[in-house]
Formats: C-alpha cells, structure tokens, sequence
C-alpha cells in the first residue's frame, strides 16, 4: 500500500505519527547536543531542526495558497531557502525547538481547515513542480519521517509505516529516472519482484541491491549501507533530491 492510496485522514494520521516521532527525538537531546553533528553532511542537528520548522512554514504558505487563491510562494528562492536555514541554526536551542513544534500545529490546523475543494487546487514548489495541495501531506510526512532519523539518536528507517516507505521508493525511483541516475541497479526488496531503474539495459551489467524495504530505503535515500547486501565496495547512491 502507497502512501498515495490512502485516504485524506489517513494520510494526515501518518503524518502526525511523523512529527511525534521527530518531536519524541528532539525531547531526547540536551540542548548541548543540538549543536552537534546530524546525520546529514555539513548540517548540526541545528540546521536539521531550524530546516524542518522553515520546512512546516513553508508548506503552510502553499496551503494558504490553497485556501485563498492568492499565489504564496514556498521560499522566494532556493538561495534564500538556504540563507534561512543558516541564520536559523545560530537562534537559540528554544527558538529552534518552539518553532519546530508552533509551525507543526500551525500546519496541521490548515489542513484541517481547507475545504474539499481546495485540497485540489494547484500549488507551486520550490522545485517548480505544479501539485494539487494534497500533495503538501506527502511533502511533510517524508520530511518528518526522514529528518527524525536524521537527528541521529535513535530514530530508524524500519520504525517508518509501510505505506511511507513504498512512497519514498517510488519518488526515488522516479527522480533517478528523470535524472538519468542509478541505471546500472536492480532493486530487490525481500522476495518481492526486483524492480530495475533502467529494464531497458541488458541484466548483465546490472548490480542488484538486497534488503527488506526499510533497509532498501535507507540506501537509496543516501542514509548508509546498513541491511543491504550486493553492494560493490564504496557505492554510493545516486542524489535524489
Ligand atoms: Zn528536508
């Protein structure tokens, strides 16, 4: 079951279920250790906190957008984006962990209030793609389900629901294709059918990557190794976002 398939209330369970997860991880961390190093390259666990919290604003923006018709950008640009992060993660741990929670029930109040019809609306994101406003719940619930896994104590890929897990295969998948990335790997998850980036290129330069699904999304989402087996030595994963 895709994340996709499920109905509108499910889908916003699920993603409620991420910002706890993500919420419960915070909690854990003593202020000295927001300031250290996250899971993710160059970020502290700051930058990851200030992030996800710009990242809820951000999508409160897009269902504005939704509810009013008036066009309410994500982010002016990507630079600017990036500048708010890292002015973001010099503010104090509190800062950081209000906004964290604050944007999380600022959003959840908007979805709850947008009409039916406006969850069809189209919206813009940062990358340009034109979605229905719908598509903001997938957007946040991989955000939360990921970034808490980010934090780096103790959150893991295989405490993420299914329907979440087969979703972030299909984005991946997806991006590779439209990237022309990842054409040499076959996707074999647990004893399902394997799936291949490229089925047009022949099965003997094909490497295939083993492991159940959450171990098999932690690879491909550039999370580590951890679970998985027919990896050459020193692969890495394509980029996905
Ligand atoms: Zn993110």
């Amino acid at each position: 079951m895709n994340f996709r398939h499920l109905t509108l209330a499910e889908r916003l369970d699920f993603t409620r279920g991420g910002t706890e997860q993500l919420t419960r991880h915070l909690a854990e961390l003593r202020d000295d250790e927001v300031a250290e190093q996250s899971v993710l390259p160059g970020w502290t666990r700051a930058h990851l906190v200030a992030h996800v919290g710009y990242n809820a604003a951000a999508l409160c923006r897009l269902t504005d957008w939704a509810a009013t018709g008036i066009e309410t950008p994500m982010y002016d640009s990507v630079e600017q984006r990036g500048r708010e992060i890292d002015d973001g993660a010099g503010d104090s741990v509190q800062v950081l962990r209000d906004r964290v929670g604050d944007t999380a029930r600022l959003l959840d109040e908007k979805w709850h209030s947008l009409s039916e019809s406006a969850w069809s609306r189209e919206v813009r994101t940062i990358q340009g793609r034109t979605v229905p406003a719908s598509e903001t719940i997938w957007m946040r619930a991989r955000e939360v389900w990921i970034h808490a896994v980010d934090l780096g104590n103790g959150a893991r890929f295989s405490e993420i629901p299914d329907p979440v897990l087969r979703s972030l295969v299909d984005d991946v998948i997806k991006a590779w294709r439209n990237n022309g990335l990842g054409s040499g790997l076959t996707l074999q998850i647990s004893e399902e059918e394997p799936i291949s980036i490229d089925p047009d290129r022949g099965r003997d330069n094909q490497v295939s990557i083993s492991g159940d699904l959450a171990a098999v999304v932690q690879w491909i989402t550039g999370r580590g190794a951890e679970g998985v087996t027919g990896l050459p030595d020193g692969v890495d994963a394509p980029r996905w976002l």
